[in-house]
C-alpha cells in the first residue's frame, strides 16, 4: 500500500500484541517505587538497560532527559499520587542536545514569528547537566522524597551507565 505509514505499522503490531496479551492485573503504582527521567534517544532501551519489567517504574522522557517544569509535574504526581520514592536521572553520550544551542530558539522565532515559551535546555556537558537536574529535583518544593536522587550518563557504545557525582 502506497499510503501505508509507520503509524499504520504500529497499529498492526499492536493487534498482534493484544492477541497474545493477558491482563497482568497490575496496580498503577510502580512496583519498584522509582521514577526514571531519561532522554528520548532512540538508542536507549530503558527497561532492558536497567533490568526493569512491566509495572516496575514510571518513565518520564524528553529531549535531553532534562528536568523541566513538566518533568517536575510528572514526578510530583508520581510521588504524591502513585507512591514512588526514588528518582534516577539518565543522560547519555552523543546526545543531540549537545549539538544545538539556545540560538535554536532565536532561529525559531525568526522563522515562525513567535518565540517559544519553553527554553531549549541545550547543554554542552552531559555531566554538568545531570548535576543541574539532580539539583532541580532535590530542591523542588513539590516533591515528598528527595533523599534517593541519583544521576547517570548512559554510554550508547558500551551500554554501561556511569554515575555522576552530584558534588
Ligand atoms: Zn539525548
Amino acid at each position: 500500500m502506497a499510503d501505508h505509514t509507520v503509524t499504520d505499522r504500529l497499529v498492526e503490531a499492536n493487534e498482534r500484541y493484544a492477541a497474545a496479551f493477558a491482563d497482568p492485573g497490575m496496580d498503577a503504582r510502580p512496583v519498584q517505587r522509582v521514577a526514571v527521567v531519561a532522554c528520548m534517544d532512540a538508542r536507549l532501551d530503558l527497561h532492558a538497560a536497567l533490568g526493569l519489567k512491566l509495572g516496575d517504574c514510571h518513565t518520564i522522557r524528553n529531549a535531553g532527559g532534562v528536568v523541566t517544569d513538566d518533568v517536575i509535574r510528572s514526578l510530583t504526581i508520581s510521588q504524591r499520587a502513585l507512591g514512588t520514592r526514588s528518582v534516577a536521572l539518565i543522560h547519555h553520550t552523543g546526545c543531540g542536545m549537545e549539538t544545538i544551542t539556545e540560538e535554536f530558539r532565536h532561529d525559531l522565532e525568526l522563522e515562525v514569528g513567535q518565540r517559544p515559551a519553553w527554553a531549549v535546555e541545550a547543554f554542552r556537558d552531559a555531566d554538568q547537566d545531570v548535576r543541574q537536574s539532580i539539583e532541580r529535583v532535590r530542591t523542588s518544593p513539590f516533591l515528598l522524597h528527595t533523599e534517593d536522587v541519583r544521576g547517570f550518563v548512559f554510554d550508547v557504545k558500551t551500554g554501561l551507565l556511569r554515575e555522576v557525582d552530584p558534588a
